[in-house]
């Protein structure tokens, strides 16, 4: 299977200058194949080949004056952007015939775009040196943090620069199939909004102190920004912070999705997680949350962490009301209002904890083999003598931070 591993690099600044040249070049060059394609099509004339834009748009464009410039990068990057073309070109089209999701006609790239990227396949012959450094060429050795090792040796490697201005080398490596040491035990996870995560084993996962670090950073930078007078030299400096606190959250959070769903996909076969689409959150007004969980984002690291580790992923479908159901004994009792935290099964009397009940629905309906009892606040029928109620539950929940890496 193909994993994608980043590594953040340091250019220096001249490699920052011959960077932004090829970033430049790769542009025009996608610009300009854009615009020939589509003046065809305005023309109801066949579309230029790839072929054909390399030789018009590169090969002969080198010759002439107002394009001489685009001999200064790699020619690997330029036909990469073209390449990048064609495959937006087959995206949009597919999506007219109903064979994937609908999407825009490609669109002309812009010097304000948030991400700039270039491509370097195994016919630019990039490398990475002796000293690990990443040798570019026409942009020389370039410093990277390697934060773990690869697998093993990549062929392409994709150099971006995102909108706080940091640099990325971005590399898609095979990797096979790791298969971990089996276990008997299976989950299912609730994705919510009290928690990040509730386990149907009764574990509730919150975001790790670091990551809730850097939201405040982010918080008190969004506020100091505001506060800046339009046009302002200081305006410009707090618009900087406000970028790179974004990114400090981005990372802290891919740093928390990476670490709960490596543990998560160690500890058990099958993992089973209630379809996005489902929790009808999105519409809401707790959009905002839902979208600052990165929900999709953790889903997506657990699906392919259990392809790689030979897991068992289970999505389950749309219409299991696992809220509203009795983990214990079946009863459906109607929609709960999101404040609902802790219920009484009208049926069997049991007092559920609401996410875990979910979580345990979600693995019920995956066909997991679980326990309701982390579900049980308190079992139903048999009363709880008096001095216990309220002083302790289940023993089962349990709140558990992720251990640094
Ligand atoms: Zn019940």
């Amino acid at each position: 299977m193909q994993l994608r591993y980043s590594f953040r690099l340091y250019p220096n600044g001249t490699q920052r200058s011959a960077l932004a040249r090829a970033f430049g070049c790769a542009r025009v060059v996608y610009n300009d194949a854009l615009r020939a394609r589509e003046t065809a099509r305005a023309g109801g004339e066949v579309f230029p080949t790839i072929g054909d834009l390399s030789k018009l748009l590169i090969t002969e464009a080198k010759k002439t004056e107002e394009r001489a410039w685009l001999g200064e990068v790699s020619a690997v990057v330029l036909q990469q952007s073209l390449r990048d073309l064609d495959t937006a070109y087959r995206n949009f089209f597919s999506g007219l015939k109903g064979k994937r999701p609908r999407m825009g006609s490609p669109r002309f790239k812009s010097l304000r775009d948030n991400r700039q990227a270039v491509r370097f396949t195994a016919n630019a012959r990039w490398k990475i040196t002796t000293g690990k450094d990443l040798w570019l060429p026409k942009i020389g050795n370039v410093r990277v943090k390697w934060s773990r090792a690869l697998p093993s040796t990549p062929s392409t490697v994709t150099v971006v620069k995102d909108s706080a201005g940091r640099y990325f080398a971005s590399f898609v490596v095979e990797t096979d199939l790791e298969t971990l040491p089996e276990t008997d035990a299976v989950v299912g996870v609730d994705l919510g909004l009290s928690h990040f995560a509730t386990l149907s084993d009764g574990t509730k996962i919150d975001s790790p102190r670091f990551l809730r670090r850097a939201e405040k950073k982010l918080k008190k930078a969004q506020r100091n920004l505001s506060r800046k007078a339009k046009g302002s030299n200081n305006r410009t400096k707090a618009r900087i912070k406000v970028a790179r606190a974004h990114g400090a959250v981005a990372d802290a959070r891919r740093e928390f999705h990476h670490q709960l769903s490596t543990k998560v996909i160690r500890e058990n076969q099958a993992v089973a997680v209630e379809d996005l689409a489902v929790k009808g959150l999105a519409r809401t007004r707790m959009a905002k949350s839902v979208h600052d969980a990165g929900w999709s984002a953790f889903v997506a690291m657990l699906e392919y962490k259990a392809a790689k580790y030979g897991r068992t992923f289970h999505r389950i479908g749309r219409f299991e009301p696992t809220s509203q159901v009795c983990s214990v004994c079946g009863a459906k009792d109607g929609p709960k209002p999101l404040n609902v935290r802790e219920w009484t099964c009208g049926a069997c009397g049991t007092v559920l904890d609401r996410d875990i009940n979910a979580a345990v629905n979600v693995a019920k309906a995956a066909g997991l083999a679980v326990s309701a009892c982390g579900a049980r606040v308190r079992p139903g029928l048999v009363p709880a003598q008096r001095e216990e109620t309220g002083t302790h539950r289940d023993g089962q929940t349990t709140v558990v931070g992720i251990p640094a890496p």
